[in-house]
């Protein structure tokens, strides 16, 4: 295995998360030969986007340009991203699994008639690819065959990101060639979950409340730990379900997937599906009064108690530790 390639998704100027995440994720896939993973950008003008990339422990970033990449169409990166792979032989090409990832990942693989494992949560030795099935409750191990390059997506918050370094990688440039007449799509605005107060998947502190909280009446109880804290407050399926928080706050496999460094978990008994959308999380912390629930199999720390005593005595030993 000689060239692992990481795509980079640009995020209005910007490189969100879950692409260092895949950074990480590409680099543990590249050291499986001694090696280092090369980062990719893509659009019009790159050379910041570029700069960012580079501090983050990649061999290299090469710049896919041209003024038709100036906003993203699938047409447009397919069509680059196959001249580039066609110039470099590339082995991998791991990407963030984002709603842009699967609009253009499947067809550059359909294209060049290769192997797409999307979603991937886990990297072992060969190298083998884990993924989760029927929402969780199974997961299958998957290892490419046939020719290069094999394209892998990986989950948010299933690696994680390396810090950034001082020195920079070096960078070149790809300029491929595109004509107007290949871009089948004229792009709208950019798709947004929902108009969200709140963007868990880059905070840093969450406290997360279920059902362990019996009613909205006692919400406030895990509100005030999680101001005094400063963190974002985020639930699991059955609050949102209920009405008693909105939905953009739901944890899980059908809510948000968020790895921030500390997630607290109040009265949640750590169901599969609430476990996918955190488990990346570096720092889990549990309070249940029931020792046996699955969230103690993923805590760091753990609190067998009643959450209505623990919760108050929390949030006033924080706020004088604050003061
Ligand atoms: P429960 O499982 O009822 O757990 C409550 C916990 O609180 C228990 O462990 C209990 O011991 C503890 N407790 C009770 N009282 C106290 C107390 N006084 N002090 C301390 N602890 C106490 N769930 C999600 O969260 N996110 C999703 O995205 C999601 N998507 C789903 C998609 C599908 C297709 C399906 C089928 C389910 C999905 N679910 C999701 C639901 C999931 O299966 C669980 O039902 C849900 O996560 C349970 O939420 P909970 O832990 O808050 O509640």
């Amino acid at each position: 295995m000689s060239g692992v390639y990481v795509v980079l998704e640009d995020r209005n100027g910007r490189i969100g998360r879950i692409s260092w995440e895949a950074v990480a994720a590409a680099n543990l896939l590249a050291a499986q030969s001694g090696d280092k993973a090369t980062a990719i950008v893509i659009g019009a003008q790159t050379e910041a986007l570029a700069s960012e990339a580079g501090t983050k422990g990649v061999a290299k970033v090469v710049r896919i340009e041209h003024p038709l990449l100036a906003q993203y169409t699938s047409d447009g990166y397919t069509t680059a991203l196959q001249q580039f792979i066609a110039a470099e032989s590339p082995d991998y090409l791991v990407f963030p699994h984002t709603y842009q990832v699967r609009d253009y990942a499947p067809a550059l693989a359909a294209r060049l008639g290769r192997v797409l494992i999307g979603d991937v949560t886990a990297i072992t030795d060969g190298p083998v690819f884990i993924r989760s099935l029927m929402q969780g409750r199974l997961s299958g191990s998957y290892r490419p065959s046939g020719a290069a390059p094999s394209f892998i997506s990986v989950q948010s918050g299933a690696f994680r990101a390396g810090e950034a370094q001082s020195s920079g990688a070096a960078i070149a440039v790809f300029t491929p060639a595109i004509e107007a007449a290949q871009i089948r799509t004229k792009p709208g605005e950019p798709f947004r979950g929902t108009a969200q107060a709140v963007d868990l998947g880059s905070a840093p502190l969450i406290v997360a409340v279920g059902r362990g909280i019996k009613e909205a009446d006692n919400l406030p109880l895990v509100q005030d730990l999680a101001s005094a804290l400063g963190a974002e407050l985020a639930a699991s399926r059955p609050i949102c379900d209920n009405g008693w928080l909105p939905i953009e706050r739901q944890v899980g496999s059908s809510g948000q997937t968020v790895a921030p460094k500390l997630y607290l978990a109040v009265g949640i008994s750590g169901a599969i599906q609430h476990l996918v959308g955190m488990k990346g999380s570096q720092c889990i912390v549990a309070i249940n009064k029931d020792a046996e629930a699955p969230i103690f199999e993923v805590a760091d720390y753990g609190i067998v108690g009643d959450l209505f005593e623990v919760v108050p005595a929390l949030t006033e030993a924080i706020k004088t530790a604050r003061q």
